[in-house]
């Protein structure tokens, strides 16, 4: 069971640094075997741009692409940590699916329907919220980030999300309510 985290901070001192470490080093563990993909640290370029649709079109993939694509193509499960940054993606992550999850790989057109090409694979997704969990479950935050990013990219590529899971009002919580946060992670269906 191959495991690639898709890890999107640029602080490598933030909780989501703290996340990331704990779930390698949990699954490290459990004799798992574990990619990270720091997107900030990798410097990943997140603009998809004119000369990649050209390349696209000419059946070719740009070098820095075709390498995350070999990636996911060689996990069983992919994880992917990051914060809510208005309310989606940070820019960066964003732009790595723009890039990555490209027609071909991520999904294709036939027959008139579309159709999900990441099949067999499973997704866990770890958010870190500045907002309470009321804001997010009576305001319909949680439901709509579930729709676009769990339904609108993931299994939208075919893949199945084993798990969405949110740790809210992480800047404001104390430390032990943190802490305890870090050893939810254990708990998570890996
Ligand atoms: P950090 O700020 O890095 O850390 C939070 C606290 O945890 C700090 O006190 C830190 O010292 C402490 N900490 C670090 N490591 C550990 C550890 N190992 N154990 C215990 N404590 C530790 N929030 C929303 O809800 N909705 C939004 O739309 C939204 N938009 C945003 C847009 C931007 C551009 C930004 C910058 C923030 C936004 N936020 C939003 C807030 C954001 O989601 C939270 O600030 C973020 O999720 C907190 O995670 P972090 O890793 O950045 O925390």
């Amino acid at each position: 069971m191959k495991y690639l985290i898709i890890y999107a901070h640029p602080n490598p001192k933030s909780f989501n640094a703290a996340i990331k470490e704990q779930v390698v080093s949990y699954l490290k563990s459990k004799g798992k075997e574990v990619v990270v993909r720091d997107l900030y640290q990798l410097g990943f370029n997140p603009t998809l741009s004119g000369n990649d649709f050209a390349q696209f079109l000419q059946g070719q993939i740009p070098l820095d692409i075709k390498k995350e694509q070999e990636l996911i193509g060689e996990a069983d499960t992919l994880i992917i940590i990051h914060p809510i940054w208005w309310f989606n993606l940070p820019a960066i992550l964003k732009g790595y699916i723009d890039r990555v999850f490209s027609h071909g790989f991520a999904y294709k057109f036939a027959d008139g329907e579309i159709k999900g090409l990441l099949t067999g694979k499973n997704v866990i997704i770890i958010n870190t919220t500045g907002g309470p969990q009321e804001n997010y479950e009576n305001f319909g935050y949680k439901d709509a980030l579930k729709l676009t990013i769990c339904n609108g990219i993931f299994a939208f590529c075919g893949m199945s999300v084993k798990s969405h899971k949110f740790f809210y009002a992480v800047p404001t919580v104390s430390n032990d309510a943190r802490t305890k946060m870090l050893e939810e992670i254990k708990a998570l269906d890996f």
